[in-house]
């Protein structure tokens, strides 16, 4: 694995707002912490989410990203970056792999955290097709389309973006978890993420001890011991 002296710029890559906060905001706080540039990069817009069942989602997408920005602000991530998708029909297009490569080249992660591809048959909420979809374009544009600057060659010819190899990649929702980060002291800061999103969160009964027990969950099974926190995800070294 990437030394943590050595993770200097990490690119969050989720599909929906709230995915990053549920799988890795944690992990952002302490990148955050520590000095790292941390960016998030959304593929969607979340436009097809929301607890009002009106059908009438004007506005929604807005709402959203006003929800996540301020999600991101409470772990001290600013720099979000939307892509705006239309929620619940992504696809690993070329087009999309070129939209993540664009921002890999900008960005020059050391690190880059996104969806487990696969399906996840433990549990079905990681599996939504969206982030699957995002899961398997992300690590096409870190593997080849971000380094071969022959992929998408417009990016440099027209843009001048150099390509660059991201190092590592960390995986979240998938079925063997590899990987534990202890986020007890940046939990409440997690917490606030989440809670951000007003029109995702603020109806569900019991929120914050489900979340804190899903977590506390992690702690146990990374062998933290009682009362630690974590967030789990499966490395791919991509040097
Ligand atoms: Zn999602």
């Amino acid at each position: 694995m990437l030394p943590q002296a050595e993770i200097n710029r990490v690119l969050y890559v989720t599909a929906h707002p709230d995915d990053v906060d549920f799988g890795a905001a944690g992990s952002a706080a302490l990148f955050v912490d520590r000095g790292a540039e941390v960016t998030y990069l959304l593929v969607t817009d979340g436009d097809a989410g929301g607890n009002e069942r009106t059908l009438d989602n004007t506005g929604m997408a807005e709402l959203r990203r006003t929800e996540q920005r301020a999600a991101a602000k409470a772990v001290g991530v600013t720099d979000v970056r939307f892509l705006g998708y239309p929620d619940g029909q992504v696809v690993p297009s070329l087009e999309l792999r070129r939209s993540i490569a664009r921002v890999i080249r900008q960005v020059r992660p050391d690190l880059v955290v996104t969806h487990h591809p696969d399906r996840n048959y433990r549990f079905i909420a990681p599996s939504h097709p969206d982030h699957r979809a995002v899961g398997g374009a992300a690590l096409d544009a870190v593997y080849p389309d971000a380094r071969n600057p022959y992929a998408f060659p417009e990016l440099l010819l027209e843009e001048g973006l150099e390509a660059w190899t991201v190092r590592e990649v960390w995986l979240t929702g998938g079925p063997a978890p590899d990987h534990y980060v202890d986020v007890t002291d940046v939990i409440d800061r997690k917490l606030a993420a989440l809670q951000s999103h007003v029109s995702q969160v603020a109806h569900v009964e019991g929120f914050a001890e489900g979340v804190k027990s899903r977590f506390a969950a992690w702690g146990e099974q990374a062998g933290f011991g009682p009362g630690r926190y974590a967030e789990a995800f499966q490395v791919v070294p991509t040097a």
